[in-house]
């Protein structure tokens, strides 16, 4: 019997369909529509009779490319894929759901998330409660007859809180909700939330699966009957991945492996010096034996991952001092590429967020998010003491 492939090698060899050339890197198809040999033809591939490309809004043979690999890494029936991770978070909603329906989320999801569930979906009658990532018993109790979803980041952005996927995959499935998990910041190598019970995992493909910060994309993916709903409001409505986009992230899915071991060595090694400096007030890491969750994060991944978050006294004076000293470091709020990034979270990535709700998700003032990248891991260490040298 045929062992079933490891994530390192479906990451290079699945999902591709060569052309009438044989190419041996995939090629890109730049092209709106597809011709059919007949009207027959046609009548078939529309009728859903026959398989075959019909029209790029929905079905390009690259994009397909992209989620046949990315569904095998993550062990999904299907991907869908999308022009953006917000976009495919929107679609999770508009593809499953409908007014009068109630979703559970963690507090601590990227801040675009919050603005989608409590300002946008809240307009269309999908009403959201906004729980601990870490307490499973809030979500327990947030449960309302109308809940059809739970909705969480693990580790979230930016303070790498862990939530327990298998425990609340157990609550939603007792109240007869869907568990969907953004997967962004560990990726498949890393976490399969699939494999811990959760019945959606989305992915920004912007971030690691890109991994050198050139392309926006997203995905969705689970089991069949469910991405049957999700490809319906992509095919009807349209936010679709382009096809260059596609070719670039499933190439980018061939060194996933190598970048988030190398991504998690250095975050583990930085995390480690930044907890012992004298002027680091805390540090958020999943793989540092002092995380709250460290425990369970060594259990449902298989590192801690590349993001690290540290406080320093000060507020945010001394934290823009620390990251406007750095020289090596990227000044921007991106994450998940080989050039490692540093944001003040409170006055860029959350700062549409109330000072309240900030204060609930635990999000001070002094608070710094280093996305660690592949640089030398001495030259980044030295940098950051360059920062905190300048306090
Ligand atoms: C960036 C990000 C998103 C949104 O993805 P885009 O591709 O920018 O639309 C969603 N979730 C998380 C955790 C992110 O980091």
């Amino acid at each position: 019997m045929d062992q079933p492939l490891q994530p390192e090698t479906l990451a290079v060899r699945s999902g591709t369909v060569r052309s009438q050339f044989n190419e041996h890197s995939e090629a890109m198809y730049l092209t709106s529509s597809f011709v059919f040999a007949s009207a027959a033809e046609a009548a078939a591939r529309f009728s859903g009779a026959e398989a075959g490309p019909i029209y790029a809004r929905f079905t390009n043979p690259g994009v397909s490319m992209f989620e046949e690999r990315l569904a095998a890494l993550e062990g999904a029936e299907r991907c869908v894929a999308f022009a953006s991770g917000m976009a495919a978070i929107l679609a999770t909603v508009m593809g499953l759901m409908k007014a009068g329906e109630h979703v559970v989320a963690s507090r601590s999801i990227f801040g675009s998330t919050v603005q989608l569930f409590s300002n946008i979906l809240g307009r269309f009658g999908v009403e959201t409660t906004f729980v601990s990532p870490t307490d499973p018993e809030e979500w327990r109790a947030a449960i309302k007859p109308n809940t059809r979803l739970f909705f969480l980041e693990s580790p979230s952005n930016p303070l790498t809180e862990v939530s327990d996927i298998r425990a609340l995959a157990d609550i939603a499935h007792a109240a007869g909700a869907w568990l969907a998990v953004d997967n962004c910041f560990c990726t498949p190598i890393l976490q399969r939330p699939l494999e811990l019970g959760a019945d959606i995992v989305i992915h920004s493909a912007t971030k690691y699966l890109d991994g050198q910060g050139r392309v926006l994309g997203g995905a969705v993916l689970g089991k069949k009957d469910l991405m049957e709903g999700v490809y319906t409001f992509l095919r009807t409505a349209g936010p679709t991945l382009s096809a260059f986009n596609a070719w670039v992230l499933h190439k980018g899915l061939e060194t996933l492996g190598l970048r988030m071991r190398a991504h998690s060595e250095n975050a583990l090694e930085l995390a480690t010096w930044l907890e012992a400096h004298p002027k680091v007030a805390r540090v958020f890491y999943p793989g540092l034996p002092s995380h709250p969750q460290h425990e369970l994060a060594m259990r449902q991944q298989k590192t801690g991952g590349g993001i690290v978050a540290f406080e320093v006294a000060g507020g945010k004076d001394a934290a823009w001092k620390v990251i406007d000293a750095t020289r090596i470091m990227s000044i921007t709020a991106n994450l998940g590429d080989t050039r490692t990034t540093i944001t003040h979270p409170s006055s860029t990535t959350h700062s549409r967020m109330t000072p309240e709700q900030r204060a609930g998700a635990g999000i001070g003032d002094g608070l710094i998010r280093v996305a660690v990248g592949l640089e030398a891991v001495v030259d980044l260490r030295n940098d950051l003491a360059r920062g905190l040298d300048a306090l």
